[in-house]
């Protein structure tokens, strides 16, 4: 059979919030067996790959190209004669100042397939998160996108900066920051005032977002002053006005905010993209580890004897996935369950057995295993029944004991096994390690416990940020103090909003 044709992608990946790739761009990468990629892009975009999928780094920062252009071009070629889908990501638009012209031609010329696939480029993410249109109706009526950086081989067509000014057009400058002042005073000569607008959008879109405002004459101290450079996108305007009034994603009171979640909880999900939200980059810890492991004998027996028990009881979300997983495994019928009756710790493992299509029969409103043993003796049927208990290697023991004595005849079947996660390889961990962050919040007592575990591999390094650490309530701080950890702020009403809000007074004291 002969191999599937190779296929290029040129695929934008947007100014750098992951969430502002186009859903082609998102599904491209998914099913990519090769995913060539720059300096811009953001870490996130590669998770998405998968897991066999060769991920290829051509980094390149301003004026130094660590692997040059005819390479990166040979590659998707290479890589396309062997049958691969590849998709080259670039930041912003691949056709707007990002090479994405010279691949296509080369690829074309080569009688390559390829694909172009847009992207949000800098200056449209510039004016959109900085608050500034770049049209108005009653200001501006066109847009110019130029490039600020002069070719070292001067090779380039030349930008007549003088003429560009007498168009009265909102400019976007890309790469220009290192010639501002020449640029800005071009500009003057080209007749526009010195009072004119000016501000320079460093990392738009992103949490590390900075905006400098100033005019024509001053901009280029102004910067300087700031500390603001490359990658910054530089817009020249009347429009530039507007953002005094609109601008909004500055305003997040959590911007630019590094955030450690400690990760054991099902809730932390929620947790993370409220913060992101707030416009904190949230640094996510996994503590513990769950893998399937279930003792095959074990299996066969209870398998076997599944039709004489009285109810199935689970204790957790990863319970109720392992035991189906390995139901269906062995039987093509769910009938072959049996008529038992199923009880489930909380909502979110009910809803989870819901999905295989069995009904739940008792759920207790608090998710705890005594609240759910109480259900279950509340029913009235526990004296001599036959229960068989769903779990991990590590619980189950409450729930056992009081159904034991309720009479019940208790079967315990551990369906996986709960592990603290290695983090000495976790690239968040070595982000953490690195950098360090603004703060750090608990949610549970295990949280705090694994965290205190994990010390070594999240130990900082010289340099980095000491976090303030944070927490939910009332015997999560007292975990904290226990174990000898600072506890600099807490929430006053146990909850995810209220640990929310102390972090925003904490941070913003
Ligand atoms: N193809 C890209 C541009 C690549 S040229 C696009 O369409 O956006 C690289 C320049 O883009 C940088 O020097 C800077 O001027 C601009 N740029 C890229 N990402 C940016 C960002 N997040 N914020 C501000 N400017 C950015």
């Amino acid at each position: 059979m002969s191999k599937a044709k190779g296929k290029v992608y040129l695929v934008g990946a947007g100014p750098g919030e992951p969430d502002l790739i186009t859903l082609r761009g998102r599904k491209l990468i998914g099913q990519a067996d090769v995913l060539v990629y720059d300096y811009l892009v953001h870490a996130k975009l590669l998770k998405w790959c998968r897991e066999d999928c060769e991920k290829i780094y051509v980094g390149k920062m301003a004026g130094f190209h660590s692997v040059p252009q005819e390479e990166i071009e040979a590659l998707l070629i290479n890589r396309a004669k062997e049958g691969k889908q590849i998709v080259r990501l670039k930041g912003g638009d691949p056709f707007i100042f990002g090479r994405g012209g010279e691949e296509a031609r080369t690829l074309a010329k080569d009688s390559i397939n390829y694909e172009i696939v847009p992207g949000v480029s800098a200056s449209l993410a510039a004016g959109a998160y900085a608050g500034i249109p770049l049209t108005h109706r009653d200001v501006s009526s066109s847009v110019i996108l130029v490039t600020g950086h002069e070719d070292p081989a001067k090779t380039a067509v030349a930008v007549d900066w003088q003429a560009l000014a007498r168009t009265k057009s909102t400019l976007c400058v890309y790469m220009g920051m290192g010639h501002l002042a020449f640029i800005a005073g071009e500009l003057m000569k080209g007749g526009l005032p010195a009072e004119t607008p000016v501000a320079c959008v460093q990392w738009a879109s992103l949490g590390r977002q900075r905006t400098c405002v100033s005019t024509l004459d001053t901009i280029a101290s102004a910067i300087e002053e700031a500390g603001l450079t490359a990658p910054a996108i530089i817009v020249v305007g009347e429009v530039v006005h507007f953002r005094e009034s609109i601008s909004w994603f500055e305003k997040k009171p959590l911007l630019g905010r590094r955030v450690v979640v400690t990760r054991n909880r099902e809730r932390i999900g929620e947790l993370a993209s409220r913060l992101e939200a707030l416009g904190a980059e949230v640094l996510s810890l996994p503590m513990i580890s769950v893998t399937k492991a279930i003792n095959p004998e074990v299996q066969e027996e209870i398998f076997s004897e599944l039709s004489s028990y009285d109810w199935l009881v689970f204790s957790s979300v990863n319970g109720a996935k392992y035991f189906f997983e390995a139901f269906f495994e062995k039987y093509k019928d769910s009938r072959s369950l049996g008529f038992m009756k199923i009880a489930a710790v909380g909502e979110a493992t009910a809803r989870s057995i819901r999905e295989y299509r069995f009904s739940v029969e008792v759920v207790p409103k608090k998710s705890v295993a005594e609240e759910l043993a109480k259900a279950l003796v509340e029913t009235g049927s526990m004296d001599s029944a036959k229960v068989l208990v769903v779990t991990g290697n590590l619980g189950g023991n409450v729930l056992i004991d009081q159904l034991n004595e309720a009479q019940a005849i208790v079967d315990r079947f551990p369906v996986y096994e709960t592990e603290k996660t290695d983090l000495s390889k976790n690239i968040v961990a070595a982000d953490f390690r690195e950098k360090g962050a603004d703060a750090i919040l608990f949610t549970s007592s295990s949280g705090v416990k694994s965290f205190v575990g994990q010390a070594t591999a999240l130990k900082l390094e010289e340099g980095a940020k000491y976090p303030l650490a944070g927490s939910i309530g009332p015997v999560t701080s007292e975990t904290m103090t226990k174990v000898g950890m600072p506890l600099d702020f807490a929430a006053k009403e146990a909850s995810l909003d209220g640990l929310i809000e102390a972090l925003i007074t904490k941070l913003n004291s």
